[in-house]
């Protein structure tokens, strides 16, 4: 079985510009995989020799109730079937209530997560992403999914341990 990382986060955050750069085409989709929904997207992806299954998760917007549903719905599913977790949040947006929802699920669950900053081009990442250490998940990543930066290293260090 191959390793599994899973991308989670609120919406508009990055997951599926880092889902399509880290799948690359189409053909990457897998069709078959225990669990497999339409609610979430799995694909074939490879870092450094090593493969993995990636999950982008994704679709519902907004209030609370829609965060509740979405952690519920894929999210927690995701995050079921994943080895890593990688937890998108928007450096140029700032912190949200809704990541501050989705983090308090993650704290309480077993899987390595990843705080993950994307975004970070163009900006002074370190001062954006202070905020996010109190989303209390550690080290802050800092990515920009559209351009690739930092996101070979991101995934050689989730995908270290298989
Ligand atoms: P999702 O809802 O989490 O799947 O987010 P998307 O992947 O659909 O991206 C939401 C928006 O953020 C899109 O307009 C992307 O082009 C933009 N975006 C994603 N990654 C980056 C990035 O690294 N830098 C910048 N500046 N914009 C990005
Ligand atoms: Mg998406």
């Amino acid at each position: 079985m191959l390793p599994v990382v899973a991308l989670v986060g609120r919406p508009n955050v990055g997951k599926s510009t880092l889902f399509n750069r880290l799948t690359r085409s189409r053909d990457a989709l897998v069709a078959d995989f225990p669990g497999l929904t339409r609610d979430r997207k799995y694909g074939q992806a490879k870092i450094a020799d090593q493969e993995f299954i990636v999950i982008d998760t994704g679709g519902i917007d907004g209030d609370e109730q829609g965060i509740d549903a979405m952690m519920a719905q894929q999210s927690l599913q995701a995050i079921e079937e994943a080895d890593a977790v990688l937890f998108l949040v928007d450096a140029r947006a700032g912190m949200t209530v809704a990541d501050e929802a989705i983090a308090h699920h993650l704290r309480k669950q077993e899987k390595k997560v990843f705080l993950v900053a994307n975004k970070t081009d163009g900006i002074d990442a370190d001062a954006a992403c202070g905020e996010f250490y109190a989303l209390a998940l550690g080290e802050i990543h800092h990515i920009a999914a559209a351009h690739g930066r930092g996101v070979n290293q991101l995934l050689e260090q989730a995908l270290r341990p298989f």
